[in-house]
């Protein structure tokens, strides 16, 4: 790499900076709570209150495009990268180091920017935003997590509201385990050219169930658990591989994510259910992860933990389920599994089973 290369990699702008930050920085959870890059170039930001955040510029190199990134205070959860479109090359959430989030937002080459234009604006205690690029209309779609703007009631309802929310995660508590003792083995169903059911809107089933498995991968890391996925992004896998995996490796169990369609697509079936081929392992595990995933899923209907014959399920040596997560062209499954938000929840619910049984079975 020449020197002149190496100097021009590295000059980088400082641009803004706020201040005033009540949040303590050492493992409060992420200060961003939801963010959206609008199809004409605003990025718009939520934060906890009075957040001090802080952005930069990088200069694009030959193996990289121009980056934009804002630091957070709090840890990220779950690091993730987002593909981008026209100007944008891709949307990564990290945490560069403990206890902070920082959102980067990577160009394409030759993106025409003039970053010492911008100007990072709060428009609210809690609402930032921040103009990157104009283009001609349809050239960006826009990309985004969360809400922006939360609705905004009396104080009265948004006691109510926090009340419930509080009520509604208590339940998101993942017990402890003993440490690196435990091997799991998460098999996302599906993938590639194989999108398994596809719901109301489009909704991809094999891409649903990645996203699902790769957060219960993320949790249960953090407690310690060793895991493997049978796959990690987008690719065609057969049955016997994802079998293997696990028989080859000795896994302590083997969980299989999938959600459903109902024939005729029926917007009005909808339910969750948890199937296990034979032993009472397979059917306390799999009625952990039931119990757990019904509670996360409100309204929708319990279908029961079942035996099935399932591939994956039935020639597995050790305790196997396959996990429908909801039906994608059901009207209230589909409408929550298409949010990371639910997601999330549910991959929760999933790793709370799963620990569950194995503290109780070990
Ligand atoms: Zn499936």
């Amino acid at each position: 790499m020449s020197k002149f290369f190496f100097n021009k990699l590295f000059r980088f702008l400082s641009i803004f900076l706020f201040f005033n930050s009540s949040i303590s920085p050492a493992r409060s959870s992420s200060a961003l709570a939801a963010w959206s890059l609008n199809s004409n170039g605003v990025l718009e930001l939520r934060t906890k209150s009075n957040s001090k955040l802080k952005a930069y510029f990088q200069k694009g190199g030959i193996t990289f495009g121009d980056r934009f990134w804002i630091d957070f205070p709090g840890e990220l959860k779950n690091p993730r990268t987002i593909e981008g479109n026209g100007p944008i090359k891709e949307i990564r959430l990290g945490k560069p180091n403990k206890g902070k989030t920082r959102l980067v937002i990577e160009f394409s080459a030759n993106s025409n920017l003039k970053p010492l234009d911008w100007r990072l604006v709060g428009i609210d205690k809690n609402r930032w935003k921040i103009k990157l690029f104009s283009l001609p209309k349809n050239s960006f779609k826009r990309i985004g997590e969360g809400l922006i703007r939360k609705p905004t009631n009396n104080f009265k309802s948004n006691k109510k509201l926090l009340d419930t929310r509080k009520r509604n995660n208590e339940f998101l508590r993942l017990p402890d385990i003993k440490k690196n003792n435990f091997y799991v083995v998460i098999d996302p169903g599906h993938g590639g050219p194989d999108p398994g059911a596809i719901g109301i809107g489009g909704l991809r089933e094999a891409e649903v169930v990645l996203d699902v498995s790769k957060r219960v991968k993320n949790l249960l890391i953090e407690k310690g658990v060793n895991v493997r996925m049978t796959r990690n992004k987008e690719v065609d896998l057969d049955l016997p591989p994802r079998v293997s995996i696990a028989n080859r490796t000795d896994a302590d169990v083997f969980v299989s994510i999938h959600a459903n369609a109902s024939r005729g697509k029926r917007r009005d079936i909808n339910g969750l259910e948890t199937f296990y081929f034979s032993g009472w392992r397979g059917r306390l595990l799999a009625k952990k992860i039931q119990k757990q995933i019904l509670k996360v899923s409100p309204g929708s209907p319990d279908r029961g933990v079942r035996q099935g014959r399932f591939f994956v399920i039935k020639n597995t040596k050790m305790p196997a389920v396959l996990v429908e997560i909801g039906f994608l062209t059901g009207r209230l499954d589909a409408r929550r599994l298409e949010k990371s938000i639910h997601r999330e929840r549910i991959a929760y619910a999933i790793t709370k089973g799963i620990l569950e049984y194995l503290n109780r079975v070990g």
